[in-house]
């Protein structure tokens, strides 16, 4: 409760308009949630690196994602983790409903992780904070989902932003480990935006070498350039 105060207050702050259309009123306005939970898609970054689960995504990296994504992460307007995290769920949905009933009575949301730096610099770690509604969300659709944040981010890592998909693959080779009490359940692993792929192979490497059962990914947004098609209502 603590947090939606804090949220509030901030969009107060910053006069309350919509990040997507700059509409006076909420951080993001009915119409640019309606743009961001789109019909989630499998999608899949071109090259496809070697070792990406299944990956599902609500919308592209345009317009109205890229603004909440950014407001929320970098400018503070935390009240965007909730249709952030909403996004998050419904795509965390569709990689469950890839998968065998029989195999799955409960999932483990699993966040790739932040350098403790970042998070540092930031004063918050805006996928936690998304991923944790995103599993408010699940529950309510009757899922049985827990938050598992239990990968760390084990050596020092370049910024991925402007490194080519190679750099950014070798940039993150075994960068990841679980350091905490690994889940039991079957693991959807959930990043906000997917680029080249790079952080959610090293994510389910590094899962997989701790023995757990990955059974997709799942992104808010997928870079428009590596889609091979259309989001939307088709
Ligand atoms: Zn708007």
């Amino acid at each position: 409760m603590r947090e939606d105060l804090a949220a509030a207050t901030i969009d107060l702050l910053f006069g309350s308009s919509c990040v997507g259309c700059l509409e006076p009123g909420r951080a993001l306005c009915g119409r640019c949630q309606r743009a961001l939970v789109r019909r989630p898609s499998r999608t899949w970054p071109s090259p496809c690196p070697a070792g990406l689960p299944a990956v599902f995504a609500t919308t592209l990296y345009d317009d109205v994602a890229r603004a909440a994504v950014v407001a929320h992460k970098e400018e503070g307007r935390l009240s965007l983790a909730q249709p952030l995290g909403r996004a998050l769920s419904w795509a965390v949905l569709a990689a469950l409903a890839e998968v065998p009933r029989s195999r799955i009575t409960a999932v483990a949301v699993v966040p790739v992780p932040s350098a403790r730096r970042t998070v540092r610099d930031r004063g918050h770690d805006p996928l936690l904070r998304m991923s944790r509604r995103a599993v408010v969300e699940l529950r309510r659709a009757g899922v049985a989902a827990e938050l598992r944040p239990c990968l760390r981010v084990v050596r020092p890592v370049a910024d991925q932003g402007g490194l080519s998909a190679h750099a950014r693959a070798l940039n993150l080779e075994h960068a990841f480990a679980v350091r905490r009490r690994p889940p039991a359940s079957p693991v959807v692993v959930v990043d906000d935006v997917m680029t080249t792929g790079a952080t959610l192979v090293e994510a389910a490497r590094a899962s997989r070498e701790c023995g757990l059962d990955v059974i997709g990914s799942a992104v808010v947004a997928a870079t428009a350039r590596r889609l091979p098609h259309r989001f939307g209502d088709t």
